[in-house]
């Protein structure tokens, strides 16, 4: 039989939204498709050009930097990624402002060869309209798993953070009536009373472009959430696509550093027969002076190894000297997946950010669970209740949001490192990271979505 002649590779254009934890799963997947034969342009901004082109560096995928622009109010100059904002205040006109960026966005698509489709994130809705005069089919990446987004929107349709009284009364989700919530597991603007606030107003323009366009793209796999991708699809619109997790799918590892101090202490500790706890909190968390002490007593006391990678904190030369023998602080930008697939590494203190509790199942490092905003309480509940892949941090008044004091910390690490529930956790860790390595495999769940994504789309167009 003579070959069916195959069409020619698809050029997808990726545009990442501009904050670590929204870029880094993007460019994971812009590997994962140049590996399936596509051709692909990533867009950003100048500021964010030389970390991606660091990460891209051995491929051949495009990158097109469009201004940022000048004079947005209380954005200081220079400022083109979340997590260099001085404050997440600033995040709305931060974020509304990409729309000035139209114009140049659809000067370059016009100097492109023919785009099959674009992902584009949520936070960039204004690029559905630029697909829409392309007639260039757009996907939505949100960065949100099939838990989160389902039960976000099951209580959003019912009004029930409306409704309740207080912040830590308990309500059950209307399609899933196991899972007990309050308005401490949801974030501004969900949150707001009257919901017409600017963010609020900014969020739905956002919402009502995602609905209209071709898809979402999800970085998740389907053994991990049957249930909910499975309601999301057939529920609402548009269909979500699992293709994660993101973090396994480059065929090919991006260069890394080398060797850094803290990946060789992490060696001498595994020699040594050691394990250690990692302790980071993403790019974004934004955690008080006092919850940060409550944090080194809880972790000094605990007597576990551990590696901190602290944010915008001063050094504090007499802790880090008391714990040196058994504590590592690192103030620099980290390889985290190197770091959570070191063999060293067997627990993960984290604010539980879907990029952070997805390559920590991937890398089989059970999570202790401390949310702080947006939708990680939300996953904190997915990691503990739903997945049970960890255990959650204990506040001191019980409730999602509440302070953390250092006993309750101390008690939870234990627990985690070396206590009977952090056993069960990791067991059960082990078993869905597989779950997860074979779903991006040839064959696997993931594997197949990304085909169909691209046979449907490049065929279509
Ligand atoms: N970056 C940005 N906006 C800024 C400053 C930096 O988007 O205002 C991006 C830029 O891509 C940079 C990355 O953030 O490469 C990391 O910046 P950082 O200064 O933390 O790291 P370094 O410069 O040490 O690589
Ligand atoms: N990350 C990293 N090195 C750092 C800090 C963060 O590689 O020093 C990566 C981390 O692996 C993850 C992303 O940045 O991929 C953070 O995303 P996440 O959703 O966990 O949290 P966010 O920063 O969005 O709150």
């Amino acid at each position: 039989m003579a070959p069916v002649p195959s069409l020619p590779s698809p050029h997808i254009v990726l545009f990442p939204f501009m904050s670590k934890g929204h870029t880094i799963p993007v460019l994971h997947l812009s590997r994962l498709l140049l590996h399936r034969g596509a051709t692909v342009t990533v867009f950003t901004t100048p500021a964010n050009r030389p970390f991606i082109s660091n990460y891209l560096s051995d491929t051949d995928i495009s990158i097109i930097d469009l201004p940022y622009p000048e004079n947005v109010d209380g954005i200081p100059p220079g400022i083109e990624s979340t997590d260099k904002l001085p404050s997440m205040s600033l995040f709305v006109p931060f974020a509304s402002a990409t729309e000035l960026m139209q114009p140049h966005f659809e000067e370059a698509l016009k100097t492109l060869p023919r785009v099959a489709f674009m992902i584009t994130d949520g936070f960039l809705g204004w690029t559905l309209d630029s697909a829409t005069k392309f007639n260039i089919p757009r996907l939505v990446y949100y960065g949100m798993n099939n838990f989160a987004m389902a039960v976000s929107r099951d209580v959003s349709e019912s009004r029930l953070l409306q409704k309740t009284e207080s912040d830590t009364e308990s309500f059950a989700v209307p399609h899933f009536p196991w899972i007990k919530l309050t308005r401490n597991d949801f974030s501004p603007p969900f949150t707001d009373r009257e919901p017409s606030s600017p963010h609020f107003e900014w969020v739905m323009q956002g919402a009502i472009a995602t609905t209209k366009s071709h898809g979402l793209v999800v970085n998740s796999f389907y053994e991990l959430e049957p249930l909910y991708l499975d309601y999301w699809n057939r529920e609402f619109q548009p269909k979500a696509w699992c293709v994660g997790p993101l973090c396994l799918s480059d065929p090919v590892r991006p260069p890394i550093k080398p060797t850094s101090k803290w990946m060789e202490w992490l060696d001498q500790k595994l020699s040594q027969g050691s394990s250690v706890l990692y302790v980071a909190f993403g790019s974004q968390a934004e955690i008080s002076e006092e919850q940060f002490e409550e944090i080194k007593i809880g972790l000094e006391k605990s007597g576990v190894n551990f590696l901190w990678v602290v944010r915008m904190k001063e050094p504090d030369e007499a802790f880090e000297e008391r714990v040196k023998d058994r504590g590592i602080v690192v103030r620099e930008w980290v390889d985290q997946r190197g770091i959570l697939e070191h063999k060293a590494v067997k627990g993960f203190l984290s604010h539980c950010g879907w990029n952070s509790v997805i390559e920590s199942i991937c890398a089989k490092v059970p999570i202790l669970a401390w949310p702080f905003m947006a939708e990680q309480p939300l996953n904190a509940r997915m990691v503990v209740e739903e997945i049970k892949v960890g255990l959650r941090v204990e506040t001191c008044d019980g409730t999602v949001r509440g302070f953390v004091k250092w006993e309750g910390l101390e008690k939870t690490v234990r627990e985690l490192m070396e206590g009977e529930m952090g056993k069960v956790v990791r067991k059960r860790v082990d078993e869905v990271g597989e779950k997860a390595v074979k779903a991006v495999e040839e064959g696997g769940s993931s594997w197949g979505t990304v085909n169909e994504l691209i046979d449907e789309l490049h065929a279509g167009n």
